[in-house]
Formats: structure tokens, C-alpha cells, sequence
């Protein structure tokens, strides 16, 4: 496909996928300089659509990048209260207590949220600050420079062939140039696939290891609705071969995070 000619625009900074990482990221260079020009690509109609965590979050970050994250009405609204962890069996179950658990499983001083909400609010804080933000742009193809360093991608091609060749009513889309492309597709992106495959990136490294995770929000009756209570599971159903989980989080409106 590298005959089709396609407009370019150049940016300082090119950041792929507006999620946590990509946002922070943006933020982050504007309160550096406020003179780059960063713009951030979003495979999702909008911000948010394709954030799918459960989420319990750390404010550290955000306490780190920006400070005032309260005041500027950040969707942190749901502190955690109450923090159980229990061992399933076949005959039923036994409460962890909280002291012997590990950093990761104590949530005091979490929140939980939508990330997807955080994220919306991130892209508006990045706003603010002068970042563009294109989302429903799907950035399919890296575009290399003559010495095989990245110099851009390409975002908002439609309408290939499962073959690849262009079908009917093919868009080309364009090409975003910048002097950094920072790639925040989440785990497994098919960009960074390409440039740890390129670069040998993972050469000499342990292999990344990945797990699978479900979740569904229900509402649920209000008697049962415990806002702010997080609760993990570890063991039934799963074999002792195998490693994973649980989780329920009650969040506003009586609905919860079930995983
Ligand atoms: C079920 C589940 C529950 C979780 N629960 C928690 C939790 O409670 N607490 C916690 O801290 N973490 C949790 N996590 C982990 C957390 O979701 C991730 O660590 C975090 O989302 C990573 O952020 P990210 O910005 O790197 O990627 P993502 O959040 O995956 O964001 C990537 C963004 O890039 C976009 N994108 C991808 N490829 C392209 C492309 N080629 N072009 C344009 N856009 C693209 C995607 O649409 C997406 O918006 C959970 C994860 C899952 C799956």
C-alpha cells in the first residue's frame, strides 16, 4: 500500500489511543512546553468508548500531574470504605484478613470510577492545555523515515479488503508526522506488535504474559447496594493450575462492577 499518496501533517508529538497512558502523556508534555504541538489519535468514536476497566484507581498518578484534580472535577466521586478478600472453595468461603495482603490488593485511599469518565475528563483537561484530540481515527499503518525510524503513522483509512487491496469507497485517510511517536494502544496494540517485531524490542527479554478479564456493570437492588465496598475473590471455580479471580465493586447508582 505505499503508493497511495496521502496529505501529511506534522506535529511535534503523535500519540496513539487516548487511554490513561496516552492522556497523562499528553498532559504531561504541554505542562513541559507549552509551545508543542501534540495531538492524540482515538481509535473510539469518542474518548472513553473503548475503556473497559473495572476500575478501582490510585490517585497517585493523577496527584502527581495534576494536583488540583479535585477542584477541577475529576469523576473521582466513590472512596473505597470497605476492602474484603476472600478464598473460594467447593463448600463455600474464608475471609482474608486485610493485614498480610499485598500493596496491590489494598485499596485505602482508592477510588472507584468510570475510567471511562476519568478519561473524558482527561482529554478535557488535555484540551485546555492546547492538545488536539482526534478520536474515531484508527491509526492502522506506521509510516517510516528513510533511515527505518518512525516518523508518523497513518489514521483514518477505511474501507480495505480483508485481502488488504482497497474496496468500494475507499478513504486513505492521512498521515501524522511527528518527531516523537509515542504508541499507548493498551496491551497488545497492533502497532506496537510491528515495532517489537521491527526493533526486536522483546530480544533477550522474559515473555509478556497476558490474562483475560470479563466485565459487566449491573444495577442492582438497593438493599444490596454497599456504595465504596470492594471485594476480591481468589480460587473457585478456577483449578489450582490455573491463577485469577474476582472482583465487585459498588459504585454510584447502585450498580456495580462485576468481574
Ligand atoms: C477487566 C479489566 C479490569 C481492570 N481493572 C482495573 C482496576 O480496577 N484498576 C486499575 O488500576 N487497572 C485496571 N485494569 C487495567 C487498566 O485497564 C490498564 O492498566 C489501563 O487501561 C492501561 O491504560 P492504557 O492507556 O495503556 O491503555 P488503554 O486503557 O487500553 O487505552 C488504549 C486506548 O488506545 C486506543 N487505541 C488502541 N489502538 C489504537 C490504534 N491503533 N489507533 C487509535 N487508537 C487506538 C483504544 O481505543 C483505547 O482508548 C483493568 C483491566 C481490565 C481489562
Amino acid at each position: 500500500m505505499t503508493d497511495i499518496q496521502r496529505e501529511a501533517m506534522e506535529y511535534d508529538v503523535v500519540i496513539v489511543g487516548a487511554g490513561p497512558a496516552g492522556l497523562s502523556a499528553a498532559i504531561r508534555l504541554k505542562q513541559l512546553d507549552a509551545e508543542l504541538n501534540v495531538v492524540v489519535l482515538e481509535k473510539g468514536s469518542e474518548v472513553g468508548a473503548h475503556i473497559l476497566s473495572g476500575a478501582v484507581i490510585d490517585p497517585c498518578g493523577l496527584d502527581a500531574l495534576i494536583p488540583d484534580w479535585k477542584e477541577k472535577g475529576a469523576p473521582l466521586n466513590t472512596p473505597v470504605k470497605e476492602d474484603n478478600f476472600y478464598m473460594l472453595g467447593e463448600a463455600g468461603q474464608i475471609r482474608v484478613p486485610n493485614f498480610p495482603m499485598p500493596p496491590l490488593m489494598n485499596n485505602h485511599g482508592n477510588y472507584i470510577v468510570s475510567m471511562g469518565n476519568v478519561c473524558r475528563w482527561m482529554a478535557e483537561q488535555a484540551e485546555e492545555l492546547g492538545v488536539e484530540i482526534f478520536p474515531g481515527m484508527a491509526c492502522s499503518e506506521l509510516v517510516y523515515g528513510d533511515n527505518g525510524e518512525v516518523k508518523g503513522v497513518v489514521a483514518g483509512e477505511f474501507g480495505k479488503n480483508p485481502d488488504g487491496t482497497p474496496g468500494d469507497g475507499y478513504e486513505p485517510g492521512m498521515e501524522l508526522h511527528g518527531k516523537y511517536v509515542f504508541l499507548s494502544e493498551g496491551v497488545r496494540g497492533s502497532l506496537a506488535k510491528e515495532v517489537i517485531e521491527k526493533y526486536k524490542l522483546s530480544a533477550g527479554k522474559e515473555p509478556q504474559k497476558f490474562g483475560i478479564g470479563m466485565k459487566e456493570i449491573w444495577e442492582v437492588d438497593p438493599a444490596k447496594h454497599k456504595q465504596g465496598t470492594v471485594t476480591h475473590t481468589m480460587g473457585w471455580p478456577l483449578g489450582s493450575n490455573a491463577g485469577g479471580g474476582s472482583f465487585i465493586y459498588h459504585l454510584e447508582n447502585n450498580q456495580v462492577y462485576v468481574g
